[in-house]
């Protein structure tokens, strides 16, 4: 009946469905648990007439040629540059931390100096993660990155991850580095947009193909089972190329474990003014219990006298109450998934995708990359 199956209808499971049916001509059925396609990338319009991020900002961007053109026969773009401030010491100062933010924060001869050294020790136009900072001999340096890690850093993490940043991989807060120049972008990418009709009906349209069978509502569990090494599709063996973008120790009943995850308690607010922030994100590294604060009328633009905003409370993912959003990057997380990336090679017709099945801190890019790029290994 079917030559493919997909668990998930997130970018990793729809990519690879529409290469195979499109590419390949294969059967493909695409399996999602919730009611709506699009993973975490779900967006829709609210009651405010506002097209709203569900799980939290999505913003595109990428340097890989071949994803954006590929996404781009689904979709036309808006162009946006994404741009977030921090609210430090009671100013809204711009982030990444850059030559505006010293400009702004430091009196104008220490700014200077500040930016001088940095020029020196680094070089204009490079970007340098805060941990690396901190190990600077430079005594201006040292005193600058202690007054970043502080003001932006420590607290923000701690929130977020419930971690210092030394207890978490350096890659997490090597993604905002300081910037070494004026440009204060979030990010520096070749490619920034955003779909003109938003994620989902990105989505969509990549879903939509003659040879796809899409499957809502529907746990893999109730229809997809491993037994020994074997796959069975309602309960008939399976020799076809099984796709799973969901969680890895799920698909094996937890039997070593639940890994640990952290989630993000999302609440959306109205608010009765047609503006609300100077940013489309503000972050709040201290005081407060979000991380930080989005307005999504600075995204997407809309015609409306309200406006909605969306703090983000993290906490820890806790099975079956909220939403597993962030693998964990510590040295003992990764250890607990490789067991089950052993337990996954007894599967060779299983192929893992995603920010959940390989526990990666992937943005929609990367996912989107890796999904072709399996999709071309997979031919050959
Ligand atoms: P998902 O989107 O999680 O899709 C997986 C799908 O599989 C889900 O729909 C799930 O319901 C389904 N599923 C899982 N298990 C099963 C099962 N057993 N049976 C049936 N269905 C199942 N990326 C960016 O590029 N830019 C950003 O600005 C950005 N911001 C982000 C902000 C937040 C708060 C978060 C959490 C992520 C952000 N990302 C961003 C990352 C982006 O969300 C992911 O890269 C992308 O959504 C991952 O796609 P995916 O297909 O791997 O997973
Ligand atoms: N971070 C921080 N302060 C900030 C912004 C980011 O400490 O103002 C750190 C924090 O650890 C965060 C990480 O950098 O988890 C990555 O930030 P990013 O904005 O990329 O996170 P995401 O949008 O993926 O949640």
């Amino acid at each position: 009946m079917f030559d493919v199956v997909i668990v998930g209808a997130g970018f990793a499971g729809a990519v690879l469905a529409e290469r195979f049916a499109a590419q390949a001509d294969k059967k493909v059925l695409v399996i999602e648990r919730r009611q709506r396609v699009a993973g975490n990338c779900f967006d829709e319009v609210d009651d405010n007439g506002i097209l709203i991020h569900r799980y939290g900002p999505h913003l595109f961007h990428t340097d890989f040629v071949d994803v954006w053109n590929y996404l781009s026969q689904f979709t036309e773009w808006d162009v946006y540059h994404h741009r977030v401030k921090a609210m430090v010491d009671g100013q809204i100062v711009p982030i990444p931390f850059n030559f505006n933010t010293l400009q702004q924060v430091f009196p104008k001869l220490l700014a200077d100096r500040l930016e001088g050294a940095l020029l020196k020790n680094y070089g204009y136009g490079q970007k340098v993660p805060i941990l690396e900072l901190k190990k600077s001999a430079d005594s201006l340096l040292h005193f600058l990155a202690d007054y970043v890690y502080r003001k932006i850093f420590l607290h923000y993490t701690e929130k977020q991850w419930g971690k210092a940043p030394e207890q978490i991989d350096g890659a997490v807060t090597a993604r905002v580095p300081i910037f070494i120049g004026r440009d204060d972008r979030y990010f520096n990418d070749r490619f920034q947009a955003v779909p003109r009709k938003g994620y989902t009906k990105l989505i969509e349209n990549i879903l939509a193909h003659k040879n796809i069978k899409l499957m809502l509502n529907t746990d893999s569990a109730e229809i997809l089972n491993l037994r020994e090494d074997e796959i069975y599709l309602f309960d008939q063996k399976f020799d076809g190329t099984v796709i799973y973008t969901g969680q890895l120790d799920e698909l094996f009943n937890f039997k070593f474990g639940v890994l640990p995850y952290r989630s993000v308690e999302m609440k959306f607010e109205t608010v009765n003014t047609e503006h609300y922030q100077e940013a489309p994100t503000v972050n709040y590294p201290d005081n407060y219990d979000f991380t930080r604060i989005t307005e999504f009328k600075n995204i997407h633009p809309a015609q409306s006298p309200r406006t909605t905003i969306l703090k983000e409370y993290p906490q820890n993912y806790v099975k079956g109450e909220n939403e597993p959003y962030y693998p964990v990057f510590t040295d003992e997380a990764r250890a607990a998934y490789e067991k089950y990336s052993a337990e996954l090679a007894k599967f060779p017709q299983i192929h893992v995708v995603g920010r959940l099945a390989e526990y990666r801190y992937y943005d929609m890019d990367d996912v989107v990359k890796h999904a072709l790029d399996i999709f071309t290994g997979l031919q050959a």
